[in-house]
């Protein structure tokens, strides 16, 4: 689960990490009461929404009066920000974050990751920090200080205090700079969080290392261990169907093709993608049920999958071990009945009770087309994407879905 950058600030704030004095606002008069607040003649606004980049595309924009900052809110309120993060529909706007402005001397790049092969949390710095660091751990990649942190040990001093100098910090800010490092560190590990990422940390005019930019990623696993962390969701952040499904207990991914795809399990989900592009398709999604789904959640499952106006044919494909093929089967006639679809759906079922199943499927007198291979299922999906011309006219349930 990501957060906004004034969550993961105030989150920092209280493991000892210096940030710029800020409010948050949901009107322009907002944001400019806000600016006085806050005092001083310069402040920044930034648009907080899930994503970086925000600075190359009007995301955040220096103010200095008040008016100014009336208008740079006014500007971002009710738009979608569009970043190289994003996808073309962008993130929404509809809170912004007021800030004093900081004097910049040196911007830094420090993040915090989950370190896959070594099984650790790695510190991951640049001297070089500010919004180029992709190009630049393309083009200097030498340039990119890495520290593996033992976990039984946590992040000491010394360690934190080796990265400082990596980054040419000077000896005066040695101290505030090993406060931060130490402070993220432990911000991660208490919190379960798989991200934490300070770009850039500027060491200001007056010598003072501050946290301009931050961001958040939990582990949705940890989540019930952290209620108050729960509560930062925002779903208008989220891909609405991926929340969705979510909520349902389903898991979804969207993807870009035209077959929409309710498996269950995520390997034979990964299987399915794959032969659909044999076949000549792309998936438009994946939605796994999981293991044990009741008629009432495949239903819910093809609801979720008719509501996405790209999808032109629907395949599922059911390995039942702990499943079984007549609840499945049950489950589809129940979603097909109750809201009659457009599109042609494909099934190909396997497993527990599978003549059961497939006897459901055949007495229910609905249009399905049913295949025994899943090469098969795949290409009879194409197929009948190919020679259906008809749009999805459950698609505009997405936005009662979500009501
Ligand atoms: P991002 O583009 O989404 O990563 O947003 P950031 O919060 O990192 O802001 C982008 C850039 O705006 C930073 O790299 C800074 O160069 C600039 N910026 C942000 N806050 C301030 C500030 O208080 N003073 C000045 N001079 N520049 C700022
Ligand atoms: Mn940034």
């Amino acid at each position: 689960m990501d957060i906004h950058e004034y969550q993961a600030k105030s989150i920092l704030a209280n493991f000892g990490v210096a940030i710029p004095r800020g409010g948050l606002a949901y009107s322009p008069e907002q944001a400019a009461y806000r600016a006085r607040e806050i005092g001083g003649s310069k402040w920044v606004v930034k648009a907080q929404v899930h994503t970086g980049g925000r600075g190359k595309v009007g995301g955040v924009k220096v103010c200095e009066d008040e008016e100014q900052v009336f208008e740079a809110a006014n500007q971002m309120f009710g738009k979608r920000l569009v970043t190289e993060q994003t996808g073309p529909d962008g993130k929404f706007i509809y809170r912004v974050y007021v800030e004093g402005a900081v004097n910049i001397e040196r911007e830094i790049y420090l993040a915090f990751v989950l370190d896959r092969k070594t099984e650790r949390i790695m510190v991951v710095a640049s001297a070089s920090g500010g919004m180029e660091i992709e190009e630049i751990s393309e083009s200097h990649p030498e340039s990119i200080v890495r520290s593996i942190v033992e976990p039984a040990a946590g992040i000491l001093d010394f360690q934190a205090r080796e990265i400082a100098f990596k980054l040419g910090i000077a000896s005066a800010q040695i101290p505030e700079t090993v406060e931060t490092i130490k402070g993220c560190y432990n911000a991660f590990r208490e919190l379960d969080a798989t991200m934490v990422e300070i770009n850039p940390l500027v060491v200001t005019g007056e010598g003072a290392i501050i946290a301009l930019d931050a961001k958040m990623t939990f582990d949705d696993n940890a989540l019930f261990r952290h209620p108050d962390i729960s509560e930062l969701r925002d779903k208008s952040q989220e891909d609405l169907r991926e929340s969705q499904a979510a909520d349902r207990g389903l898991s979804y991914v969207a993807l870009d093709g035209q077959i929409g795809c309710i498996v269950n399990g995520a390997g034979l989900a990964m299987a399915t993608m794959d032969i659909i592009e044999v076949a000549g398709g792309q998936p438009a999604n994946f939605l796994d049920i999981g293991g044990g789904a009741s008629p009432e959640r495949v239903a819910k499952a093809f609801n979720l999958v008719m509501a996405d106006k790209n999808v032109k044919a629907i395949l599922v494909n059911i390995f039942a071990g702990i499943n079984r093929c007549d609840w499945v089967a049950e489950g589809i006639v129940q979603a097909l009945e109750n809201n009659p679809v457009d599109v042609p759906v494909i099934v190909r079922l396997a497993g527990t009770k599978v003549e059961e199943g497939r006897k459901i499927l055949a007495s229910s007198g609905l249009p399905i087309i049913r295949a025994g291979t899943l090469a098969e299922a795949a290409e009879r999906s194409v197929e009948a994407w190919k020679n259906s011309t008809k749009s999805n006219p459950q698609a505009q349930t997405l936005q009662e879905l979500a009501s």
